[in-house]
């Protein structure tokens, strides 16, 4: 049995590291990674609040193969690889959040360390969180980000 999921003005939407590195062609890819693009396009227009986050790493970020970490280099902070994929329409997003900015900083949460999105979902009186977007390893980004927030709501 399927209830209809209503949207109101109290949900948000947060776009996941929709970025050119986790994307075919990218440092990190999500295999067809792209095709996120124009579902979320769609969902965005529907939500009061539209948020995205970004991983925005050092060029010596701990994650890094080349710092003994388990991934390749990738997102490094204002690198092409970093920006949103070119077709996402960030027109409506309020707050763009940069995750794991400092080399020591591993952050899979989109909430951890960023208390302007917290602020914001307070001060709109935001109850439910959905989330969608990449994460190369799965299990460990996209999950984790409703933590932190007041209420969530997983979204795939
Ligand atoms: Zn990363």
């Amino acid at each position: 049995m399927t209830t209809p999921l209503t949207i109101t003005a109290h949900d948000a939407l947060i776009l996941v590291d929709v970025q050119n590195d986790f994307c075919p062609g990218g440092a990190l890819p999500v295999a067809d990674g792209a095709a996120v693009v124009a579902p979320l396009n769609r969902l965005s227009s529907r939500f009061a609040m539209v948020a995205a986050t970004r991983d925005w790493h050092p060029v010596d970020h701990r994650s890094f193969v080349t710092q003994g970490g388990p991934w390749p280099v990738h997102c490094v902070a204002g690198s092409p690889g970093a920006q949103y994929h070119a077709d996402l329409d960030v027109s409506r997003v309020t707050v763009h959040v940069r995750k794991a900015t400092r080399a020591a900083e591993e952050s899979y949460d989109g909430f951890a360390g960023t208390p302007e999105l917290a602020a914001e979902l307070r001060a709109r009186g935001i109850g439910r969180v959905f989330v969608g977007g990449l994460a190369p390893t799965t299990a460990y980004c996209t999950p984790c980000s409703p933590r932190g927030a007041p209420a969530s709501t997983w979204s795939s």
